[in-house]
């Protein structure tokens, strides 16, 4: 490998390292928009921390559903919904395709599938914006990369629902996990609003 390649590898690594801390479960609402579901914490009788741990648990037994006979890379998912009254969590596993382009991410399939279950529904229908049912999504990967974060073009699908969005994934030991924010991971990012703004008003 040349020179050049060995430094652009470790420029992304180190920005990688840069966006991704590695914390304690019950750290993570520092990171997430605590406001918003404080009442339906109390309502469920769980700290933040039972739902971070369910939602990682979530992704790893999705993890083995996943379908990747092309890439061979399996990864499971988990979204963290919240409808306006209630917390849940779906999970997700990719779904490859022979055509490639047509392959849906796992992080796009949790999402899907809690859209799908009705909470971005719900929630709209109590009064939230389509960017405030999200709360935080899992990732795990088998391969043990210790990675959570999204692909680009997860990014863009996520962006979709806010930038609030929390990111967590195992960490190196038992009680710690890898932790960022959408808002952290997507700097200058293109947004639905940009749409709203550019385009002519449909009568
Ligand atoms: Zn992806």
């Amino acid at each position: 490998m040349v020179n050049s390649q060995i430094s652009r590898l470790a420029a992304a690594h180190k920005a990688l390292q840069e966006c991704l801390w590695t914390v304690r479960l019950d750290e993570l609402s520092s990171l997430a928009p605590m406001g918003r579901i404080e009442n339906a914490l109390r309502r469920s009788n769980k700290g933040f921390d039972d739902w971070m741990h369910k939602l990682l648990a979530v992704a790893r037994k999705t993890a083995p559903y996943t379908y990747c006979d092309y890439s061979h890379y399996g990864l499971g998912a988990s979204a963290l919904a919240f409808d306006g009254k209630k917390l849940g969590v779906i999970g997700g596993a990719n779904c490859e395709n022979g055509a490639y382009t047509p392959t849906k991410h796992a992080e796009e399939a949790a999402v899907c599938n809690a859209q799908s279950a009705g909470y971005m529904y719900r929630a709209r229908q109590n009064g939230l914006k389509k960017t405030e049912w999200l709360i935080a999504l899992g990732v795990w990967d088998p391969n043990d990369l210790l990675n959570p974060v999204p692909c680009n073009l997860c990014r863009q699908f996520l962006l979709e629902f806010g930038r609030d969005l929390l990111i967590i994934g195992p960490g190196p030991e038992k009680h710690l996990v890898n932790a960022t924010t959408l808002k952290i991971i997507t700097p200058g990012a293109f947004v639905p609003e940009m749409v709203k703004s550019v385009l002519p008003k449909v009568s």
